[in-house]
């Protein structure tokens, strides 16, 4: 129950209260709590200056016991009427403030925990050889990112320039990518981090972990299929990843855990399962408003506690605001594919939408959404904020002037 004034079926409702940073029509950034089409300015509400700064870190740094309270203190203050004078004023309408990068990235990793989209892509990347590499099954496979361009969603992303290699010539070419894609993926965010020469236990995923989000990788598959063998991907993802701009608390999620798949093999021990740690989330792809697919993450191979538990095992230091996505989530199915070279066979089958148009890769000007839902108490949903990018025409060459 609230004194808010909420539709019954707000996927932003009391049971949510998810974190970002916002920036009001006048006054510094600040941190926030969504709630409905609102957002609780918390520096002014609880009075605490730790919520008076552009990025969530210095409050994810306080502790799991910290964010608990706090959000229990929030959940009163929008549920008991007698707090209701003294908290509305603080309360303001997201179609007047700047929703901003909610934190300040520290490491940006990603995964590729999908065994379906690792099929799919083994398929068209390696054909006449096993889909799957024979480490998949044992490992959460990842790479490191560029925390730098990690941007916040409604960032416009400029189509990207680089080296790529047209099947029928000799030698590659420069210039802009001519298939440019998404991946659609959940990202977990560090709260409290870690030692270096210490490893994070699966078990401790819950007391580390701040919140999940939603996470676009923007791939160009033209530079990335030159570039990546032998070290991984590289400039055909480091242009630019979008995040949602909502931090969805792991306590807000109490609904969505399950158990992950089943295990074959049993990974090693330090990659053994503490309990459901998977969780049931359904995503929604939308190109230029037509809904393209809806990637459930339910299906994941490898769950977040263990990809956290991976990428510390050798004592590499973790670190407030360290982003690890979970890879491109796609399901069994054709409607639940993650990535646009997933949905149109690399190209080879167009997708037709809705407006008669036809896709393969992202044109300039298309524009992608991903929303995200997880089940909330008593049959209820709640949402994960959305993440939208709309893609630019390359940048023109600098005047020759400039050059000299
Ligand atoms: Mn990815």
């Amino acid at each position: 129950m609230t004194w808010l004034d909420l539709p019954a079926d707000s996927l932003f409702g009391v049971d949510n209260l998810p974190y970002g940073v916002f920036s009001p029509a006048e006054g510094a950034p600040r941190a926030g709590v969504r709630v409905g089409d609102l957002v609780l300015d918390l520096a002014a509400a609880l009075d605490d200056p730790v919520f008076a700064q552009a990025s969530l870190n210095p409050f994810m740094a306080q502790g799991v016991a910290r964010w608990r309270e706090v959000r229990a203190r929030v959940t009163e203050l929008l549920t008991q009427d007698r707090h209701r004078a003294a908290t509305e004023p603080h309360l303001h309408r997201l179609n007047e403030v700047t929703l901003r990068l909610p934190i300040e990235v520290a490491d940006y990793v990603d995964f590729y925990a999908s065994e379906h989209h690792a099929t799919n892509l083994g398929r068209l990347f390696r054909p006449g050889t096993p889909p799957l590499t024979p480490n998949w099954k044992h490992l959460p496979i990842g790479y490191h990112g560029r925390a730098g361009t990690v941007v916040v969603s409604g960032t416009p992303v400029v189509r990207p320039k680089g080296q790529r290699k047209p099947a029928d010539a000799e030698a590659p070419v420069f210039g802009p990518s001519v298939r440019l894609d998404i991946e659609a993926e959940v990202a977990y965010v560090v709260g409290t981090g870690s030692a270096l020469g210490e490893s994070v236990a699966v078990a401790d995923f819950a007391e580390r972990v701040f919140g999940v989000c939603l996470l676009n990788d923007w791939s160009a598959r033209d530079l990335q299929a030159w570039e990546y063998v032998p070290l991984g991907p590289f400039l055909g993802k480091s242009f630019a990843t979008s995040v949602s701009p909502w931090i969805v608390p792991l306590d807000a999620l109490a609904h969505a855990w399950v158990a992950p798949p089943p295990r074959d093999p049993e990974p090693l021990p330090y990659l053994a399962d503490a309990g459901k740690q998977g969780l049931d989330l359904t995503l929604e792809v939308r190109l230029n408003g037509h809904r393209i697919s809806n990637p459930p993450y339910t299906s994941m191979y490898w769950t977040g506690a263990q990809m956290l538990a991976h990428l510390s095992a050798n004592g590499a230091t973790t670190r407030t605001g360290d982003l690890y996505g979970s890879g491109t989530v796609s399901g069994p199915r054709e409607d639940q594919y993650g990535s646009l070279i997933e949905l149109t066979a690399a190209g080879a089958k167009p997708l037709e939408l809705p407006d008669g148009t036809w896709r393969t890769f992202l044109e300039d000007g298309d524009e992608v959404t991903l929303t995200g839902t997880a089940p909330g108490p008593s049959g209820s949903r709640i949402g994960l904020g959305e993440v939208t990018g709309r893609i630019l025409p390359e940048r023109p060459e600098p005047p020759a002037f400039w050059r000299t």
